[in-house]
């Protein structure tokens, strides 16, 4: 028995019944996930969860996101996956990735980069795109040697924390004192709960500001930090601002994932919500690649990608499905 799954009574007990995390999970809004009903022990409807973790944002005693992933982990009870087991990648990279023959152009090793599985199997361009954009500051980075997946709980039932602790601390061992640098917020989450340091591309542009060129032109921009990363909206609003764009003062939220019944409908929400924008910037690879492949939905791109663009570098919006606007 691992021993996140030991824990999680420990997380329940400190539950008082408010119900706050009810009232703000956008899951359980349509139908999905009942976040009170998995505190309370009945993980029946534990699939709906987008892991959004606006529960434990708004849950004044206890921290229902981990109880919902570790629930979500129990009911699905798979192995590790075979994937994960030949490439340390939670996924294999598709032979149909988007960018995939955009090889990223590596600068030195003052910084490394984690790109993440989705970023690495799915949206390679947002790799090329992140290693352009540090290469137009002047930063020295390369991707961190022999990564491998960040260990987000939900697929590694089969596995307990310290196996998984083991696979976070090697990444954070290899780093050694440099900085480390994730394109996912899910990725910076999971690792500094289960200490390795790292900070999520958004803080690391933040605190670099006055590096960044501005955009010729005034584009309206949609700021989606994306979940994990929506504690960074304010800062990547500033960034955005700095490149000359101007954001339109949109909620953000979260792209429903590949949740079966909630996904759809949540990106509709969010398209709704970027209606006065001229593209979506997202912070997060997995909502890249969800806006991406929305029919009809608005142009998107990666925050990297933009900065890039800024500097003239419009390689990686060329593999998009939805075309970019002109900068
Ligand atoms: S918000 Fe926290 S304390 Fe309140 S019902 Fe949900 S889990 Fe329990
Ligand atoms: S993580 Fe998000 S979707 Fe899951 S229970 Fe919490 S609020 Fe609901």
């Amino acid at each position: 028995m691992s021993r996140t799954r030991d824990n999680i009574d420990d997380y329940r007990r400190l539950c008082i019944d408010c119900g706050e995390c009810r009232d703000v999970c956008p899951s359980y809004r349509l139908g999905g996930c009942d976040p009170l009903a998995v505190m309370k022990g009945d993980n029946s409807r534990v699939f709906g969860c987008i892991g959004c973790g606006n529960c434990s944002r708004a849950c004044p005693e206890t921290d229902p996101k981990i109880v919902m992933l570790a629930a979500y982990s129990i009911m699905l009870d798979r192995p590790v996956s075979q994937a994960f087991l030949d490439t340390g990648l939670s996924r294999y990279v598709s032979e149909e990735a988007p960018g995939l023959g955009l090889e990223p152009i590596w600068e030195g090793d003052d910084v490394y980069v984690m790109p993440g599985c989705v970023a690495k199997c799915e949206v390679p361009y947002v790799v090329y795109a992140a290693s352009s954009a540090l290469k137009g500051m002047g930063v020295r980075a390369s991707e961190l040697p022999e990564f491998t997946c960040c260990m987000y709980p939900i697929q590694f039932g089969g596995m307990d924390d310290d196996e998984r602790e083991g696979y976070i601390g090697r990444m954070g061992e290899t780093a050694g004192n440099r900085p480390l640098v994730t394109l996912c917020g899910g990725c910076s989450e999971i690792m500094n709960r289960h200490g390795t340091e790292c900070q999520h591309l958004i803080p690391f542009l933040h605190a670099r500001m006055d590096l960044l060129p501005r955009i010729s032109g005034t584009l309206k921009v949609s700021v989606e930090p994306g979940c994990a990363a929506i504690v960074y909206r304010d800062m990547m609003t500033e960034i955005v601002e700095r490149l000359g764009c101007e954001p339109v003062g949109n909620e953000p939220g979260c792209c429903g994932k590949n949740v079966r019944d909630i996904s759809t409908s949540l990106m509709r929400e969010r398209q709704e919500a970027a209606s006065e924008a001229d593209v979506i910037v997202v912070g997060c690879p997995m909502c890249q690649a969800k806006y991406d492949a929305f029919p009809g939905g608005k142009p998107v791109m990666y925050l990297a990608e933009l900065v890039a663009a800024a500097y003239g570098d419009r390689a990686s919006l060329e593999c998009h499905r939805i075309p970019v606007p002109d900068l």
